[in-house]
């Protein structure tokens, strides 16, 4: 099978590999769609950071050497063991994390903190290829009718969905996102699916801000020297009641503790480059709630994440492009430039 191998920075290669067999548990997809994320492209730009690629093995997953990326994948069933609750020709989307549902952390429910945690794409071989196996409780069904562009964006999306709800957003609460990339858009819609909250959206004037009030931002602000001043004269002059920082950008985290008010919440989704500085002085005597997400959690996120593509426009708004898999290094290029503004999703039945 023709697969998308990553050995370092600006080194992705098409490569010839065999089809992985299907092990106890598992089953074999064909894979119909494979997003590419931001993770993909820091990774392109400067990695190997979270790819586990090299001489040691990874911790968990014991993977060496270049790794067959790509984390946001959905498939047909081609082989599914005896009492698999797929069938061969059942269309499913993948969370892309394994757990092991044994250890505190699964046991208490969050299994995207499980103690043997991996990510396919991530930490062992994943979706960007033409086949991949995995543990089929990995795999939520497909809803008829949902197209492969819409299911192609499932799990982002689920892992916007966690966003929200760690955010601990309520009906009525005023809300600042920094940030309307991808990963920002994907928050706006798990906060809007889950409370009747006014939400102000602060990125550069453009596209990204324009998308945002389509799908349903009370109002943008275009960033600026005066950001923070713009943003509590329209929200509330005392701050607003949870800031979510999705961009990871220098400074943002600063400006969201002067945006938020006290008693209030910060929700950190970005992953920033550098360690940001951190004003506790003004977390503590203000009693600011400063809280992260990280990925999902399969058994609340994908399956709701499925059903909320069916009834958005989201597809329309963030799709930028589908592309066969030779043209994942120049996508990454672009990607990594910060030249789409969208959603690159990568069918491999295409050819160049
Ligand atoms: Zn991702
Ligand atoms: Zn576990």
């Amino acid at each position: 099978m023709k697969a998308a191998v990553y050995y370092g920075a600006h080194d992705v290669r098409i490569e010839e590999r065999p089809i992985p067999s299907r092990g106890d548990g598992e089953v074999l997809l064909r894979v119909l769609r494979s997003g590419m994320c931001g993770t993909d492209a820091t990774e392109w730009r400067s990695g190997p950071h979270l790819f586990a690629v090299g001489e040691t093995p990874h911790p968990v997953s014991g993977h060496t050497g270049p790794l067959i990326f790509g984390h946001e994948f959905i498939g047909k069933v081609v082989e599914a063991g005896p009492g698999s609750t797929f069938a061969v020709g059942d269309r499913v989307a993948s969370g892309a994390g394994v757990w092991c549902g044994e250890c505190p952390r699964c046991l208490e429910g969050r299994t995207n903190l499980c103690w043997s945690y991996r990510t396919l794409g991530l930490n062992v071989d994943g979706g960007m290829a033409e086949f991949v196996a995995a543990p089929e409780k990995m795999f939520a069904p497909i809803p008829d009718g949902l197209s492969l562009d819409a299911a192609g964006l499932s799990q982002p999306l689920a892992v916007g969905l966690h966003a929200a709800r760690r955010s601990g957003v309520a009906d009525g609460d005023r809300v600042v996102l920094i940030g309307a990339g991808a990963i920002g858009t994907f928050v706006l819609a798990g906060i809007l699916s889950m409370a009747d909250a006014e939400v102000t959206v602060v990125d550069f004037a453009g596209p990204r801000l324009d998308r945002a009030a389509r799908l349903g931002a009370k109002r943008i602000i275009p960033t600026s020297d005066s950001v923070v001043a713009d943003v509590l004269e329209a929200v509330h002059p005392r701050g607003a009641d949870l800031v979510i920082e999705a961009s990871g950008a220098p400074g943002q985290l600063a400006n969201a503790i002067r945006m938020v008010r006290s008693g209030g919440t910060i929700l950190q989704v970005g992953l920033p480059a550098r360690p940001p500085e951190v004003d506790i002085h003004s977390l503590v005597i203000r009693e600011i709630t400063l809280r992260t997400t990280n990925a999902h959690v399969f058994a609340q996120d994908l399956a709701p994440a499925l059903q909320l593509l069916a009834h958005s426009t989201l597809v329309e708004e963030l799709l930028d492009s589908v592309h066969p898999l030779d043209d994942i290094p120049g996508q990454l290029d672009l990607l990594a430039a910060g030249q789409i503004e969208g959603k690159v999703l990568i069918d491999p039945s295409l050819s160049a």
